[in-house]
């Protein structure tokens, strides 16, 4: 039997997504975890959560009504379930002014409306234009964390103001634990109250390399006591092994580079070259993810959230103070004066008649 085009395999032994539990007997239900897709048709062939990239979608844009979202190859094994990624990181580095990243908010809002149109399904979230803050995309774009928070926080706010019928995501962005509180604060000096939200992504965790999984699990750990619904964007296996249990949801196209690095290719798949557009093998490095997260911290074993964060507290104690020194460095500007409000006129006792009868 030939295989479809786009390779798509269903094996039988990766976990089926059956919703989220946060008291699942296993970890790893517990999270939703997105496989991220270059392939936009994904959305109806994978059995599984996906997480879909903008950039390949852009390039429908002169199609008119063709866009092929939907594929009618291995349609009605998924369950539909999406998001939207921004690639606010690949949109930075690689400098392409085309990427979908750089469009103005209302054509970004209108891309991601053609989509949802198009697959018929509201997406899970859709990450706004937010701005990521990794020190070698700051020294190339000439950026610094602060305006990077402050454009991330404006942004979301415009796009849910404006264009109020997609679920745009809020992303906490920074380098620091200390710069995420400083996010965190600067939404709420916009009226954004994060734990009213289904999620909130976390940025800037996705591309810090080994030696830096250790500062991604403190900026988790200091967040955790917010109780945020909390999205890892790209999280490594070290990160997620640990980072799971505070976390909502996660996502990762790390396999597909895996892939494309070891020059990977599964045993019976038929399609071109290695598997880094493959589903198959994308299914089996979410069992890898999952294992991982099954095995937890073998130096700090899962605990459950509620006892972790009372065990957080003076933490939280700490990093409130430090959001209220960074609220006295970077103040918002008094709200205009109001006019004063003139008392009314004690009324004459022939009118406190007529107003008796
Ligand atoms: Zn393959």
């Amino acid at each position: 039997m030939t295989q479809p085009r786009l390779g798509f395999t269903r094996p039988d032994n990766f976990t089926p997504w059956a919703g989220v539990d946060p008291l699942a007997d296993d970890p790893a239900q517990r999270l939703t975890y997105f496989l991220g897709a270059h392939r936009p048709p994904w959305i109806s062939q994978a059995p599984v959560p996906v997480f879909l990239s903008l950039a390949p979608v852009v390039r429908y844009q002169g199609r008119d009504d063709a866009w092929p979202l939907l594929s009618p190859v291995g349609a009605g094994n998924g369950p539909m379930v999406y998001a939207i990624d921004s690639g606010a990181f690949t949109a930075l580095d690689s400098g392409n002014p085309d990427h979908p990243w750089h469009l103005g908010e209302d054509s970004y809002a209108e891309l991601v409306q053609r989509v949802i149109f198009h697959t018929r399904v509201t997406p899970m979230f859709v990450a706004a234009q937010d701005r990521p803050c990794e020190p070698e995309l700051l020294a190339k774009t000439g950026r610094d964390v602060r305006r990077n928070i402050f454009e991330t926080v404006e942004n979301f706010c415009y796009l849910s103001e404006n264009h109020p019928d997609e679920p745009w995501l809020p992303t906490l962005q920074g380098w620091t634990p200390d710069d995420y509180v400083m996010c965190a604060e600067v939404y709420e000096q916009y009226g954004v109250d994060l734990g009213k939200y289904r999620n909130v992504g976390l940025g800037s965790v996705c591309r810090r390399g080994a030696e830096q999984t250790a500062n991604v699990i403190e900026v988790v750990k200091t967040l955790a006591p917010l109780r945020l619904n909390l999205h890892g964007f790209g999280m490594s296996i070290d990160a997620l092994r640990v980072c799971a249990p505070y976390l909502t949801s996660a996502d990762s196209t790390a396999w597909s580079l895996a892939a494309r690095r070891r020059q990977l290719r599964l045993d019976g798949c038929e399609h071109v070259g290695d598997c880094r557009n493959c589903l198959s093998w994308a299914l089996a490095w979410r069992e890898t993810v999952f294992d991982a997260i099954r095995a937890g911290d073998p130096a700090q074993p899962p605990v459950e959230l509620a006892r972790m964060a009372a065990a957080d507290v003076e933490r939280l104690r700490r990093e409130l103070a430090a959001a209220e020194r960074l609220a006295a460095l970077y103040p918002v500007p008094a709200p205009a004066p109001v006019a004063p409000v003139v008392p009314m006129p004690a009324p004459r006792p022939a009118e406190q008649l007529a107003l008796a009868i």
